[in-house]
């Protein structure tokens, strides 16, 4: 029993007690942030091969009254296993929809898509589609003008209950995109039966695509296979001309990465829509 104690006092070792009271002030702050609405969506522009602009991904950043801007890395993981995930999720599906209403009000944005993440436990709540669509409806939004990214893993996980959700919501006229294409196990043959619009190569293949063979002959792979099942492909994380030229050279068709541009925040995104810019 005495050696149980003494192992009980490790437990509470400084730096281990400092983490855990960093977690739970995180967790109240989350918390906190859902109900003050300090969360906002960035922008990051996405263009065709002519550096025109024809959509973008939406990224979720908190303004954390003290700590400032915080990205995603740092509390979406906690967000997902607190539950929070599924009310930090709707309010950036809000926010997205209420900036389309404005824009298209100011005349500005087009018909340009915008793509939300979408984590598992969002997907997956028996309510999801309703809210999706309900938002839709309250701010007069085409339902075209969404395109949800989902995961490999979040699909292949219940791939009959996320076909049946992914048919709901396509009906309706959202579109879907496969996140990080290439890092998760699905098959060709799981993939064909997924009502998809786009496959998004994963940035760690775009990265070396011009040092790496190997690497090389996956976006390759990614790009052809695309074609044959007759979707859109989008590579991320471009960073440099070379890979933006091999990419282009390969048939790949839409971009996204530091070399058009950052995410940036609503304002910043407003003025590319209002502007002709190319990237
Ligand atoms: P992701 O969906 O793969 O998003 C792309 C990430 O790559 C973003 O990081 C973006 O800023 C970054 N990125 C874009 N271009 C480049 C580039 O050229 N080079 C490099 N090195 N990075 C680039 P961010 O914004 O920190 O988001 C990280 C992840 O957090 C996202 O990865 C996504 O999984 C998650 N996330 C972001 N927003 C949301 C959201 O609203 N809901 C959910 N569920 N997850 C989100
Ligand atoms: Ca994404
Ligand atoms: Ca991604
Ligand atoms: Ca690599």
């Amino acid at each position: 029993a005495k050696a149980r104690g003494r192992n009980r006092l490790c437990f509470f070792e400084p730096a281990i007690q400092d983490a855990l009271m960093r977690r739970s002030r995180l967790e109240n702050d989350l918390r906190e942030a859902i109900d003050r609405e300090e969360f906002v969506p960035f922008f990051q522009p996405q263009v065709d091969d002519e550096g025109t602009l024809v959509g973008a991904e939406v990224l979720v950043r908190w303004i954390h009254p003290k700590a400032g801007l915080i990205g995603p890395g740092e509390f979406v993981p906690l967000a997902e296993e607190t539950g929070l995930i599924g009310a930090m999720g709707r309010q950036m599906l809000e926010c997205t929809c209420a900036l389309i209403k404005k824009w298209e009000a100011e005349g500005i944005g087009g018909s340009l898509a915008l793509a939300v993440n979408v984590s598992a436990a969002q997907f997956r709540d028996p309510l999801f589609v309703k809210q999706v669509l309900d938002l839709l409806s309250h701010y007069g939004v085409d339902p075209g003008r969404l395109k949800l990214e989902l995961t490999e893993s979040l699909v292949i996980d219940d791939i009959q209950g996320s076909i049946r959700t992914m048919n709901r919501l396509k009906a309706e006229g959202l579109g879907f995109s496969m996140d990080d294409f290439g890092t998760g196990y699905s098959s060709l043959s799981q993939l064909k039966r997924l009502p998809l619009d786009q496959l998004k190569i994963d940035r760690s293949f775009v990265e070396d695509v011009t040092s790496d063979p190997n690497d090389a002959v996956i976006v390759r792979t990614i790009i052809a296979m695309s074609r044959s099942l007759g979707l859109d492909v989008l590579a991320e994380g471009v960073e440099t001309p070379e890979q933006r030229a091999f990419l282009v050279a390969n048939g790949c068709q839409a971009f996204q990465g530091f070399l058009f541009s950052p995410p940036v925040d609503a304002r910043t995104f407003e003025d590319m829509l209002g502007g002709p810019v190319t990237f």
